[in-house]
C-alpha cells in the first residue's frame, strides 16, 4: 500500500472528527476520514459530511463512544451516525459488497478488517483514500495522484463497477463537473455503455445528479457535453438532444444568470421549444421530480418566454399582476442572457424597443415606487364602494376592476379620495 507525506493540514479536519477517530483508534479499531470530505481536503476544497471507516463493528462503535448521541442511520449496512458537539458523523465499518442484482443494491454486504478491502468497493479512487492522524494517508488505488492530476478514474474494472450500481455512472459525470476533472478513457467508455442501465435508478436519485451538473462552472459543462449527453437524456429526455453547438450557446448564457438550478433548466428547455403544456410538463416532472414551487416557478418561465414583449409602462405592470417581481426579474435575465449568447432569444422585440436590461430596470423603478399593479394594492376596496351606496354584486366587482384599470394606466392616482371621487362619478348609473 502506497503511504505519503500528510498533505493536509489537520487543522482543517474538526476536532471532534479527530478526537472520534482517538477514541476509537485508542479502543484497538483502525479508524480513517475517507470520501468527499478527505478528497475535498486534499484537494482545496471545502469539505462537508464528514464519514470515517473504520474496523469496529457497529456495536463495538457504539460501546466505544457511548458517551455520544449514537443514531442507527444505515445499520443494515454497517453505519451509524455519532453526533460530536452538534457536528454528525457517519461511521462505516469497513466493508465489501456481494453481487448486485439490481444494479443498485449489493444483496449482501460482508464487514472486513481493512481499509485496502473498503476501498475496493468505493466508485472512484479519488474516493478511495484514507486519513488519519497516525498513519497519514492510505491510499490502495492509487486516488492521490489522480486526485493531483484530475482525473475520474473507476476502482478496478469500470464496466463490472458501473454494472453492480448504475448510479456510479452519474457520479461520476457530476464529480468530473463538480471538481472540473476529466474522466479517464476506459471509465468513460464503461460510462456510456451502461448508460442505458440507468432506468433501473429511481428518478429521484437520477435527478439529484443532474440537479449538481447543471448548477457547475459553465466552462466545465461546455467541455463535459459532447461526451456525456447521451447519458443525461437518460435522466431527462428532451436534454439529450441538444447539440453541442446549442450547448456551447446555452452554457454562454449560463455565465450571464447564476447558477439556480430552475433559472439554468430554462434556459435549454426555451431553446428547444419545450413548453409547459401536459405532454412536456409531464416529463418534466415526473424525470426532474420537481416540487411544486420548483414547478410554478419553471412553467412560469416557460410562459413568460411566449408573452408580448410589454411596449408599454401598463404593459409591463400587467405582467407584474401575472407573475409578480420576482419571477419577472428571472424570466427578463433569461432573455437578456439568450440574446447576448444566441444572438437573439427568438422572442419578438422590435430594435426601437429597449433591451432586457433596460426593461429589466424599469421593472425595479415599478417595484421601488410601490406602483399598483394588482387589486390588493388598490387603494379603493369594495367597502368603500358600499359607503358610496352601490350594494355588492357583479357591478362593484366590475367598477373595482375600471378603478384597476384607471390607476394601472395612470389615469388617476393610487389615492382614496380620488379613488373614492372617480368612484362616486364613474358607478353612479351601476348603484
Ligand atoms: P458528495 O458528498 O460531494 O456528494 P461523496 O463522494 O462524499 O460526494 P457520498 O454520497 O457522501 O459522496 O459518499 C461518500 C463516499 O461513499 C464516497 O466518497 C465513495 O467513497 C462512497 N460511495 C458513495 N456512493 C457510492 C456508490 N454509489 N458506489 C460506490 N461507492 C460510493
Ligand atoms: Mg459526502
Amino acid at each position: 500500500m502506497n503511504r505519503y507525506e500528510l498533505t493536509i493540514d489537520p487543522r482543517q479536519i474538526p476536532e471532534q472528527v479527530t478526537r472520534l477517530i482517538t477514541e476509537l483508534v485508542e479502543a484497538g479499531y483502525p479508524t480513517y476520514l475517507v470520501g468527499g470530505s478527505l478528497r475535498d481536503l486534499l484537494s482545496g476544497r471545502p469539505a462537508h459530511d464528514f464519514d470515517l471507516a473504520t474496523a469496529a463493528l457497529p456495536e463495538e462503535v457504539r460501546r466505544v463512544l457511548s458517551a455520544y448521541a449514537i443514531y442507527p442511520t444505515g445499520l443494515k449496512h454497517g453505519t451509524v451516525t455519532v453526533v460530536a458537539n452538534n457536528l454528525p458523523v457517519e461511521v462505516t465499518t469497513f466493508r465489501s459488497e456481494g453481487t448486485y442484482t439490481d444494479r443498485r443494491r449489493p444483496d449482501e454486504v460482508r464487514f472486513e478488517r481493512t481499509f485496502a478491502a473498503d476501498a475496493a468497493r468505493r466508485d472512484f479512487t479519488i474516493n478511495a483514500i484514507a486519513y488519519n492522524q497516525y498513519e497519514g494517508l492510505l491510499d490502495p488505488t492509487g486516488g492521490y495522484d489522480d486526485l493531483r492530476s484530475g482525473v475520474i478514474r473507476a476502482v478496478g474494472d469500470p464496466r463490472q463497477r458501473f454494472a453492480e450500481d448504475a448510479l456510479r455512472i452519474l457520479r461520476g459525470l457530476r464529480l468530473a463537473a463538480e471538481l472540473d476533472f476529466t474522466i479517464e478513457a476506459e471509465t468513460m467508455a464503461a460510462i456510456l455503455e451502461a448508460g442505458s442501465t440507468l432506468s433501473c435508478i429511481s428518478a429521484e436519485r437520477k435527478a439529484q445528479e443532474f440537479r449538481r451538473f447543471l448548477v457547475c462552472e459553465p466552462r466545465v459543462l461546455r467541455r463535459l457535453w459532447p461526451e456525456s449527453r447521451s447519458v443525461w437524456g437518460e435522466v431527462l429526455t428532451p436534454i439529450g438532444a441538444v447539440s453541442p453547438e446549442r450547448w456551447e450557446s446555452i452554457t454562454a448564457a449560463f455565465e450571464r444568470i447564476g447558477a439556480d438550478f430552475i433559472v439554468r433548466l430554462a434556459v435549454p428547455l426555451i431553446s428547444i421549444g419545450i413548453s409547459s403544456d401536459a405532454d412536456d410538463a409531464a416529463t418534466l416532472r415526473r424525470q426532474l421530480v420537481l416540487s411544486n414551487n420548483e414547478w410554478l416557478r419553471l412553467k412560469s418561465l416557460l410562459e413568460a418566454h411566449n408573452e408580448e414583449y410589454p411596449a408599454s409602462r401598463y404593459e409591463l405592470k400587467l405582467l407584474v399582476a401575472e407573475y409578480g417581481y420576482e419571477l419577472l426579474r428571472e424570466w427578463m435575465r433569461i432573455e437578456a442572457a439568450m440574446v447576448a449568447a444566441f444572438g437573439g432569444s427568438g422572442r419578438s422585440r422590435t430594435e426601437e424597443q429597449p433591451a432586457w436590461e433596460e426593461l429589466s430596470r424599469r421593472l425595479d423603478e415599478l417595484e421601488e415606487a410601490g406602483e399598483c399593479c394588482t387589486a390588493a394594492q388598490l387603494e379603493l376596496t369594495g367597502l368603500d364602494l358600499i359607503e358610496l351606496g352601490m350594494k355588492p354584486g357583479e357591478a362593484l366587482g366590475q367598477c373595482l376592476k375600471e378603478a384597476l384599470e384607471a390607476v394601472m394606466r395612470e389615469e388617476i392616482p393610487n389615492e382614496k379620495s380620488a379613488l373614492r371621487r372617480w368612484a362616486k362619478e364613474r358607478c353612479r348609473g351601476l348603484c
